[in-house]
């Protein structure tokens, strides 16, 4: 990792600075320095982000992802609602 003390204003290009942040099961997080964005890469699909938002995306996964397990376990409580309930 090298660091660039001459910092061009280009919004993005190939002499970006990048970061490997994280790469696992398909999706990859770069974060670029020089743009300060952070892409979120998502199997073919690439989105970019502020760095802020990842944080609260993180929030959001994790809500989903309790409320995935949640629903899982009732399911599997109750075989005879199986159905999920809208939950406001
Ligand atoms: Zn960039």
């Amino acid at each position: 990792m090298q660091n660039k003390l001459n910092r061009s204003r280009v919004k993005s290009g190939p002499d970006c600075e990048k970061i490997e942040l994280a790469d696992s099961c398909g999706v990859r997080l770069i974060y670029c320095q020089d743009c300060q964005v952070v892409e979120l890469e998502i199997g073919a699909v690439c989105v970019r982000l502020c760095p802020d938002v990842i944080q609260r995306m993180a929030n959001v996964m994790m809500k989903a992802s309790l409320e995935l397990e949640h629903l899982a376990a009732v399911s599997n409580k109750l075989p005879t609602q199986a159905r999920p309930q809208m939950i406001h």
